[in-house]
């Protein structure tokens, strides 16, 4: 179970300082995440979703321009296949899903959009652009809708420069709980 712990600490030590484009880094970018999420009341399983959300990113070695050169990582399938070895739906699904919640809420709300960061708009063209209706309605559907939606507005906010957050080790005794053998 500590094995799970230390090999995400190690993955977040050595790749955590990649930047994809956003002025925070992706460990950054994973603490303020999970953080908004703990300060809004989710539940442990979005906090943690939150917190590895990313975590695909952190696992190819595309380099960090990769949206800049016209290519879509497909992290977030990345991310999931990983973490599908050590956790359960509730924290996998979220994690598979946020890039499509981020289409979701495009094509659900045009204001949402402009409030992307330059980065995350450059990246949607790649990852489909908005859902169209069918689309909408098909991923309401899904059981992991709402949780993979709550990962990505906390996600949309977790890119402040200079937040001040607790670090990673806060949130072992987490990881080690919906952790699974
Ligand atoms: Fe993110």
């Amino acid at each position: 179970m500590s094995e799970i712990v230390d090999q995400i600490s190690t993955v977040f030590a050595e790749k955590g300082h990649r930047h994809y484009g956003e002025n925070v880094s992706e460990l950054e970018h994973a603490l303020q995440t999970a953080a908004f999420a703990r300060q809004f009341g989710e539940s442990d399983a979005v906090v943690l979703a939150c917190l590895l959300h990313d975590y695909g990113h952190l696992l190819h070695n595309l380099g960090e321009t990769v949206a800049n050169d016209g290519i879509d990582a497909q992290h977030e399938e990345l991310g999931a296949e990983l973490l599908q070895e050590n956790f359960p739906p509730e924290i996998v699904e979220p994690v598979r899903l946020h890039v499509a919640a981020k289409r979701y809420l495009c094509g659900k709300d045009p204001k949402y959009l402009e409030g992307l960061s330059p980065s995350s708009q450059l990246s949607l063209q790649l990852q489909g652009g908005p859902m169209t209706a069918d689309e909408l309605r098909e991923f309401e559907s899904h059981p992991h809708f709402e949780a993979a939606v709550r990962v990505r507005r906390y996600d949309d906010m977790g890119k402040v420069p200079g937040m001040k957050t607790p670090g990673l080790d806060a949130y072992r005794e987490l990881i080690a709980e919906f952790a699974v053998l």
